[in-house]
C-alpha cells in the first residue's frame, strides 16, 4: 500500500520503522495484525486503506511509555484529569492521541479518533472506530477462547462484533474487580443494551 502523503509525511516503511522504535517486539507482531485484520475489515465494509492502515499502526503508539511520563502529558494538556486514576490500560488511547499528534504529526481527526477509542469504545462510533476496535480483539495473534467466535461474528456483521466484543471485555472487568471506564459503560448501555 503506498501513501499518499495526505495523513502522514513518510511512507509505510517509515511509518513501521517509527512504530516499532517504541515497543517490544511482541507488541509490534500484534500492531502488524491489527492492521492486516483492519485490512480485511476495510475491504468487507468499504473504509479507506490509508487511514486504516495509519490508524492501525499508531493504536498502541504510546502503550510501553512510562506512567511518570503519560501523568505528566495528561496533566499539562487539555486531556480530562478524571482520567488519571485509570491507568495506562485507559491512559495510552486517550492520551496516546496526544502523543501521536506530537511524535508522529498525525492531525487527521478521524485516525486520531480511532485511537481515541479503540480500547473503550464509544455510543457513537465511525466506520473506522469499529474496525480499530474489533481488529484490535480479533488480530491473528489473540489466542484468548472466545477470539474463534469473535472472528466468525466480525465476518457477518460488524456491529454484533462490537458487541460481542463489549460484553466480553465488561464480564472480564468485571470478575477482576477493575475499575470500568465511563465511556466503556457508555458504550456498553449503547451497543449491548441497546441504550440510544
Ligand atoms: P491492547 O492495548 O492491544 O492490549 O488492547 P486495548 O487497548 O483494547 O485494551 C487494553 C486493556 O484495557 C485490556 O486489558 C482491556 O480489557 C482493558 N480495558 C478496556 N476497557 C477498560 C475499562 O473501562 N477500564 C479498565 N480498567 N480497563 C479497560
Ligand atoms: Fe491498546
Ligand atoms: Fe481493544
Ligand atoms: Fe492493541
Amino acid at each position: 500500500l503506498m501513501y499518499s502523503g495526505k495523513y502522514f509525511q513518510g511512507t509505510r516503511e517509515e511509518l513501521l520503522k517509527r512504530v516499532n522504535s517504541v515497543m517490544s517486539e511482541k507488541r509490534f507482531r500484534h500492531v502488524l495484525g491489527v492492521e492486516k485484520a483492519a485490512f480485511h475489515l476495510a475491504e468487507k465494509y468499504g473504509e479507506e486503506l490509508e487511514k486504516t492502515s495509519i490508524a492501525a499502526l499508531v493504536h498502541d503508539y504510546a502503550k510501553e511509555k512510562s506512567d511518570d511520563e503519560m501523568i505528566a502529558l495528561i496533566r499539562e494538556s487539555a486531556i480530562d484529569n478524571k482520567i488519571l486514576p485509570f491507568g495506562n490500560n485507559i491512559w495510552h488511547g486517550i492520551a496516546g492521541v496526544e502523543v501521536i499528534t506530537r511524535e508522529l504529526a498525525i492531525d487527521n481527526e478521524e485516525i486520531l479518533q480511532a485511537v481515541r477509542v479503540h480500547t473503550t469504545a464509544s455510543s457513537q462510533m465511525s466506520l473506522l472506530d469499529k474496525i480499530i476496535f474489533v481488529a484490535d480483539y480479533i488480530e491473528e495473534n489473540r489466542t484468548f477462547p472466545l477470539v474463534e467466535e469473535a472472528r466468525k461474528i466480525a465476518e457477518e456483521n460488524l456491529d454484533f462484533a462490537v458487541k460481542f466484543e463489549l460484553i466480553h471485555t465488561l464480564e472480564h472487568l468485571i470478575a477482576q474487580n477493575a475499575k470500568i471506564y465511563p465511556q466503556t459503560i457508555e458504550a456498553y448501555n449503547t451497543w449491548v443494551a441497546g441504550m440510544k
